[in-house]
């Protein structure tokens, strides 16, 4: 989508706004409103508008600036030298074009060839706190600063003298005169929950992340509030003066960044024991993915790794930019949440009528899968994000599985977008739809919907139902769309020349699909209950009712006429029972039964006859056979000789005490030392009720 140069420049403007109103709530007030992640993505469209288009750069873009103002309450002051941002990569292809291009800058610098293979690099863990700047005078810690907007911070020495990592004096004879010492400090993971819950039993707001949690603390007034949330100090980098040398050869002038952090170590600075010098760049790529899986086990939030080149004097050429070194870079963890623009809402009819809206959106990359359509459940669902068009929204994958929009960027709305809802009418049929009182679901009631027939007939045919192969998602569309198809039923009309007609459809096909067909008539009872996709009758349901109902006609009387027959059964309740009724009630069903027989389906149990000669000889079921039983208190209806005698009948036995070999402690009213016991032992304790249930479990369910 092409868009017009004023779009273009709307655009820029909105994101500006939006991104330095973030960057104030980020860095200034430590409460964000975004997510990172949300905000690094809205800041490179951002940079790439701004590098097609350098005339829509203006002096207050994020792109100008870093970090924050520094906080009125603190003495402001100037850094010795900058204190800089880092750039970022978010993916290993990133990665490899930020270190040719380093390598090309100390070429460059070098006039010579290199072997980029042989540039050793440092890879440290990029912990998610706040950088800090610590002055060191002959030794003794005088001065402790923030990064503020990188020039000037603010004065926080009282709060970082807090801090039990950071050293006050440096631990060696004959310090250098001065030495700066940059870190990172933070707030680890124990602190971040139990000052969140204190604050939550206290009514405040809590914070949003352990870095923003970190910011908040250090710029605390009450240095002893600081000293009570247990914040830490990684260091990670040491600023010496030009001209300090020494004798002491163990305490010598570090000429790379791996000597700068064993040098830190000798000082009394603590450093990331997880720090690695990595020889060849695809070192660089197992360091990164071996913390992306092993990061949840740190006590403390990172949201990425540092790589930096490891030789000073190379540092030294390659240089820097206005905000970050080039010699450096933040990989990033792949995002999980990202923003996207809302293309449009298509509604999606499944076969029972729900209609399903469906958000389409620009694609984007979540969890290494480009993503471009998100379920949006229902109507309920919409009003509640409150989606307009051409919004710009956050997706998410939950459980890095299903694409869902988290929510809409409200401030990024262009001022004539129009509220985006589920149509009236069906987009298959164009019947209208209907929303019970109550009830989320959206439903297009019309029974002669293609779309309910070809979900109906893909559900019948699925490997849990009839398991039918040969007949795809095209095949079934086409059979609906020619009208060759009018219910599941109808599906064993078809003939061999007939389906030979069809696209990608040979004789060879038509003839294994007609067989495929064929067979599936003797598929097992449970299953072509299954098949018939009644609301919320999943697999396991449908055998454990196809078991208690050997037939369709005895099912149907029940749910029509005794309910209280249904409920009890293992896994099923009133909202099934009711669903029961309400498919064998409807006379477009009843006219399905009766097709299903005529083309030869049973809707029978066939082994019942053998269950039935099995009874008749004196043999009994004993699904529950071995089981050991306890009762103890009183049941509601049924006295123990009863309970007893019914356990027996299906081959379970009563034993007086429980132990580790009992299967169920059935507890009625006033249970007494029993029920202790078996709380004790952890073995499953039942009621009058569940037991019932359990006495019609299907055996392969136990
Ligand atoms: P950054 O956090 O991406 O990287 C720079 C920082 O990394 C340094 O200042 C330092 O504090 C830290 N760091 C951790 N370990 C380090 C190590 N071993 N070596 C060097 N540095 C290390 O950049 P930034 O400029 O501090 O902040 C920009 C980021 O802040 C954005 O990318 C965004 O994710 C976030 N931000 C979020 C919002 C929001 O609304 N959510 C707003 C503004 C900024």
């Amino acid at each position: 989508m092409s868009l017009s140069l004023t779009q273009i420049s709307q655009r820029a403007s909105e994101l500006r706004n939006l991104l330095n109103k973030a960057g104030h709530a980020y860095y200034v007030l430590d409460t964000p409103f975004i997510e990172d992640v949300v905000y690094d993505k809205l800041y490179r469209e951002l940079i790439d508008i701004e590098k097609k288009h350098p005339e829509f750069v203006t002096a207050d873009s994020p792109s100008q600036r870093l970090g924050g103002e520094p906080a009125k309450e603190f003495v402001t002051i100037k850094h010795r030298f900058p204190l800089l941002s880092l750039d970022n990569a978010f993916n290993v292809d990133e990665l490899n074009l930020w270190h040719q291009k380093t390598i090309k800058y100390l070429e460059k610098e070098t006039g010579r060839e290199l072997n980029s293979e042989n540039e050793e690099m440092v890879g440290e863990l990029k912990i998610d706190g706040n950088a800090l700047a610590l002055s060191y005078a002959n030794g003794v810690l005088i001065k402790a600063a923030t990064r503020g907007n990188g020039s000037e911070g603010e004065e926080i020495t009282a709060n970082v003298r807090t801090i039990s990592s950071v050293p006050l004096c440096l631990q060696i004879e004959d310090p250098p005169p001065w030495i700066e010492v940059r870190g990172e400090a933070f707030m680890p993971n124990e602190s971040f929950t139990s000052i969140n819950l204190d604050r939550q039993l206290n009514g405040e707001s809590q914070f949003a992340n352990p870095r923003n949690a970190c910011a908040g603390t250090l710029r605390q007034l009450d240095p002893q509030v600081v000293a009570s949330r247990h914040l830490e100090f990684i260091a990670y980098s040491l600023h010496l003066p030009e001209d300090w040398s020494t004798n002491n050869e163990n305490l010598s002038r570090p000429k790379s960044q791996w000597e700068a952090l064993k040098l830190l170590k000798k000082y009394g600075f603590k450093v990331n024991p997880e720090n690695q010098l990595l020889k060849k760049l695809h070192e660089v790529e197992l360091f990164f993915s071996k913390w992306e899986t092993q990061r949840q086990m740190l006590p403390y939030a990172t949201d990425g790794v540092v790589i930096k080149i490891n030789v000073f004097s190379h540092q030294k050429k390659i240089g820097f930019t206005q905000k970050a070194p080039r010699w450096a870079i933040a990989l990033k963890y792949p995002a999980v949440e990202v923003p996207s623009k809302l293309i449009k809402l298509t509604c999606q009819v499944g076969r029972t009528g729900v209609v399903t809206p469906v958000a389409e959106f620009e694609p984007v990359l979540l969890a290494g899968t480009s993503v471009s359509r998100a379920t949006l459940h229902n109507a309920d669902r919409l009003a509640s994000i409150d989606l307009h068009s051409g919004d710009t929204i956050v997706v998410r994958k939950a459980g890095e599985i299903i694409p869902e929009v988290v929510r809409v960027i409200q401030e990024l709305r262009v001022s004539n977008a129009k509220p985006v809802e589920i149509p009236q009418s069906c987009p298959e049929c164009q019947s209208k739809l209907f929303r019970g009182i109550n009830e989320a679901a959206t439903r297009c009631i019309n029974p002669t919907c293609p779309a309910i027939l070809r979900g109906a007939i893909k559900h019948w045919v699925s490997k849990g139902a009839l398991n039918i192969e040969g007949i795809g998602t095209k095949l079934i569309a086409q059979l609906v769309e020619r009208k060759l198809v009018k219910s599941i039923a109808s599906l064993y009309k078809l003939d061999v020349s007939l389906l030979a007609k069809l696209e990608r459809m040979g004789g060879k096909s038509a003839e294994k699909l007609i067989t495929a067909l064929s067979k599936s008539k003797k598929q097992p009872w449970h299953k072509q209950l299954y098949g018939l996709g009644i609301n919320h009758i999943g697999e396991t349901n449908a055998k454990a009712i196809a078991k208690a109902f050997p037939n369709i006609s005895e099912l149907e009387f029940s749910s029509c006429n005794s309910p209280e027959l249904i409920k009890p059964i293992y896994g099923v309740g009133s909202e099934i029972a009711q669903s029961l009724k309400q498919w064998f009630t409807n006379p477009n069903n009843q006219k399905l039964v009766e097709e299903l027989k005529e083309v030869g389906f049973s809707l029978a149990d066939e082994q019942e006859d053998i269950v039935t000669n099995a009874k008749q000889e004196g043999q009994k079921l004993q699904p529950l056979i071995g089981k050991k039983f306890v009762l103890t208190g009183t049941m509601p209806s049924l006295s123990r000789s009863d309970a007893k005698a019914l356990i027996e009948e299906v081959g379970g036995s009563i034993t007086s005490s429980v132990s580790a070999n009992t299967a169920y402690v059935v507890a009625g009213d006033k249970a007494g030392s029993k029920l202790t016991k078996a709380k004790e032992l952890g073995i499953a304790i039942i009621n009058e009720q569940e037991l019932k249930s359990l006495l019609t479990i299907p055996k392969e369910l136990l």
